[in-house]
């Protein structure tokens, strides 16, 4: 059987979960699903990363203990399982031991690689990273837009530049493989403008206890990334269960936003180099959810939550509007307009219309897909379903959600076009009966088929085709919104 283990990045808890992961989870979700509906054996893993800083400075902020702050976003972030219909597997929070465990084992397995030194640099806590002067924007950090901290210490370093040729190769190869294109070329410069060395730890003062200590080493924590990045292999038994391991290791696919790149594709690599372990085969590189048009942040008090769409639009349009209108590799944006507009013009018209329409004529013809007798050999209509699945499964090989959408939409309107024109509806004699009910035959045969391909990503509508196809029971799918 065909193993596919996929995992989201681990989202910091400092906040809520906001609709920016959302859109990450769900895209893994619709690959997690999809890849079982192929026979695959699937472990979907994501979960949370509670070492960080921010997480200190947040709790500070409210006057409560770090791990009262974790547990209670942590949970919110699990919540999203439900809200969200997804279907992980499992959920490692990095606070738990199984993590810690690990995060320490592959410390010592780096040890060749580690070395201490006095450092003097610029950090940002929001990204839990040291930056070069080169790198900031007007002296901010690129991504918050905020002056990093000076901090100087003695910490542990990691012999990055050690595997620069070695990097170079397995990225220009596609050992590992990154998608988009666009975002191979950046790790590609990235690595050809010279790797430095990197500090893996910080001082246990500097964090104020909280985090992983440095294995032999408690007055030095483990820097958040270089904990963060091992529960891919932490959750599948890399500290204990070595069959487990065996067998799930190394990862097919890893999910991320375009912010945390180099983690992934650099930094991770190098450490798995280092502890001669297998390196995951595939980085899907996703771009940002905008909130009308810019970026969500707490200070413009346009965040999108996740929880809210859904109890005021249901779980099913949020994922489908997030899989349909966002581009899977570009930034997108998000406006309760145009989500509206998706949802009366595709949802409730496009695909619920089609299935009322079908369902009401099937039972008024008495011709429930249950009961049909012959296959109806309507070529020009098999083609076309045909031609569907292709389409559909290519734009998913290649991670083009929206793509493979809009194939099942051309289909929906396909069959509109057919209805207008064959009219079931018109009886003028016995042999135009037969006639209309095959015409409706053909009709539950492709909603079938919708309903096949919608299983990614709208599980319980493709249920709800399902059933109305054999019972010819009419209940609106997606009620218009006024
Ligand atoms: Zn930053």
């Amino acid at each position: 059987m065909k193993k596919f283990y996929l995992s989201t990045a681990l989202p910091y808890v400092n906040e809520s979960p906001h609709a920016g992961f959302a859109l990450e989870i769900i895209q893994a979700d619709v690959m997690a699903r999809y890849h079982r509906l192929l026979g695959e054996d699937v472990f979907f893993l994501t979960g949370t990363d509670e070492n960080s800083l921010k997480n200190v400075q947040a709790a500070r902020k409210e006057g409560i203990p770090v791990k009262k702050l974790v547990d209670r976003n942590a949970k919110k972030f699990y919540e999203l399982k439900k809200a969200l219909n997804l279907s992980f597997d499992d959920f490692i929070r990095t606070t738990e031991k199984r993590h810690i465990k690990g995060a320490q084992k592959l410390w010592l397995a780096c040890k060749k690689d580690i070395f201490k030194k006095k450092y003097k640099g610029l950090y940002c806590v929001g990204c839990e990273e040291f930056y070069k002067e080169s790198e900031l924007v007007n002296g901010l950090c690129p991504e918050h837009k905020t002056r990093p901290d000076l901090v100087e210490e003695e910490n542990y370093f990691f012999k990055l530049s050690k595997y620069q040729n070695q990097l170079k190769k397995i990225i220009e190869k596609d050992e590992i493989k990154i998608i988009p294109q666009s975002r191979k070329n950046e790790v590609l410069s990235f690595i050809n403008s010279g790797l430095e060395d990197i500090c893996i730890s910080r001082s246990a003062e500097r964090g104020r206890g909280w985090g992983i200590p440095v294995p032999e080493d408690p007055s030095q924590i483990l820097w958040t990334w270089y904990d963060a990045l091992s529960n891919y292999i932490n959750a599948v038994g890399y500290s204990d269960n070595p069959k487990q391991f065996k067998k799930w290791w190394p990862a097919y696919l890893h999910i991320i936003g375009k912010g945390i790149l180099r983690f992934h594709a650099v930094y991770w690599p190098a450490i798995l180099l280092s502890a001669e372990l297998s390196l995951p085969k595939t980085i899907f590189v996703h771009g940002y959810l905008t909130s009308a048009g810019q970026k969500m942040s707490k200070s413009l008090g346009n965040i999108i939550d996740p929880f809210e769409l859904v109890k005021k639009y249901g779980t099913e349009p949020v994922r489908y509007f997030l899989l349909r209108e966002i581009p899977p590799t570009e930034d997108g944006d998000f406006t309760y307009e145009k989500f509206e507009q998706r949802y009366n013009a595709d949802l409730a018209s496009g695909l619920g219309n089609l299935v009322a329409r079908v369902i009401a004529m099937a039972e008024k013809l008495k011709a429930q897909n249950a009961k049909r007798k012959t296959t109806t050999q309507n070529l020009k209509f098999k083609k076309e379903i045909d031609k569907t699945w292709e389409e559909y499964k290519k734009a998913l090989e290649e991670f083009k959600f929206n793509e493979a959408l809009g194939s099942i939409w051309k289909l929906i309107s396909f069959c509109d076009c057919y209805i207008d024109k064959e009219r079931p509806w018109e009886l003028k004699n016995q042999e135009s009966r037969i006639k209309n009910q095959e015409v409706i035959y053909n009709l539950l045969f492709v909603l079938t088929n919708i309903a096949e391909m919608l299983k990614p990503f709208l599980p319980e509508t493709a249920g709800r085709i399902l059933r109305q196809t054999r019972t010819t029971i009419n209940k609106p799918l997606f009620p218009r919104l006024k």
